[in-house]
């Protein structure tokens, strides 16, 4: 009879167990300030809610795709790590499956500097004829990047155009004005006028203007709080509103606004926070 009873309750959990069974990956546990951690949750029920918890933040996570062969419901979060963190922080996950109760995970992140040495920008004097439109140009950017949407990417991301890294993200600056302090919150592709310009992923066009500081600008919304920007274009072919797929071309490359030589700016955010686009160009 207990024989009985210890057989049926291991052929219950043997049927029942991986039904219930979700887990949490991350992509790292060492990420340099700046970057991203990528934080899935797979499960064979649906989850009904769940949030990720890093340095007094708390970021959504998103449905991804349900997966027909492993039968697994995938949910994502990009949880930024900002310019200048530095140490061992904690990372909390909470979710909640359909069915049974709220599961809460705690992981650290190690987050070590970024080397970057300084560098003197000369603009030769833009910078004191357009730098006053720097304040209303960057509320207008990040208006555009208000709306968290389901999402639209996949990894890895694409980079933009072709070309030498000729500043890379987080860099320390020194403007010709004087201006000191601030970083690098994107990574500047040196390429020729005219270089068609590619979209680093699937999104919706947020933003598409000509602007005096930044140039000619374009920011797409990949949904799930990730937006892209690229900046100092010489032509845009997008418009607010658009749909574009990875790799559609959305302008040319230019030396618009404050800038020294043809380049594209290009710069991922995520919920407002810059960070390092090397961190999107692998798979997850
Ligand atoms: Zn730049």
């Amino acid at each position: 009879m207990r024989l009985k009873a210890v057989l049926l309750v291991s052929i219950f959990l043997l049927f029942a167990a991986p039904l219930y069974c979700a887990y949490v990956m991350l992509d790292t546990n060492t990420v340099k300030e700046g970057g991203v951690v990528k934080v899935k949750i797979g499960s064979k029920i649906p989850v009904k809610a769940s949030e990720v918890e890093f340095m007094n933040k708390k970021y959504p996570v998103f449905f991804r795709r349900y997966d027909p062969v492993s039968r697994e419901y995938g949910y994502i979060s990009v949880v930024p790590v900002p310019l200048d963190a530095v140490g061992r922080k904690k990372m909390q996950i909470r979710y909640l499956p359909q069915k049974g109760s709220s599961v809460e995970k705690t992981e650290y992140i190690n987050i070590r500097p970024l080397r970057s040495e300084e560098s003197l920008i000369q603009t030769g004097g833009k910078v004191f004829t357009l730098g006053k439109y720097l304040k209303e140009e960057n509320i207008l950017i990040a208006k555009s990047q208000e709306e968290i949407t389901p999402v639209k990417y996949d990894f890895p991301f694409l980079r933009p155009v072709p070309g030498r890294l000729s500043s890379p993200f987080g860099k320390k600056r020194v403007y010709d004005d004087g201006s000191v302090g601030w970083r690098h919150k994107g990574m500047d592709l040196a390429s020729p006028i005219g270089t068609e310009i590619k979209a680093a992923n699937t999104g919706t066009v947020a933003l598409a203007e000509d602007m005096k500081a930044h140039g000619n600008t374009v920011v797409i919304n990949h949904g799930g709080g990730v937006y892209s920007l690229y900046q100092h274009m010489q032509e845009i072919y997008v418009k607010k509103g658009i749909v574009v797929k990875k790799g559609d071309i959305i302008g040319t490359v230019g030396s618009t606004g404050i800038s020294t030589g043809p380049h594209l700016h290009w710069q991922i955010n995520v919920f407002k926070e810059p960070v390092n686009p090397g961190d999107f160009m692998t798979e997850f």
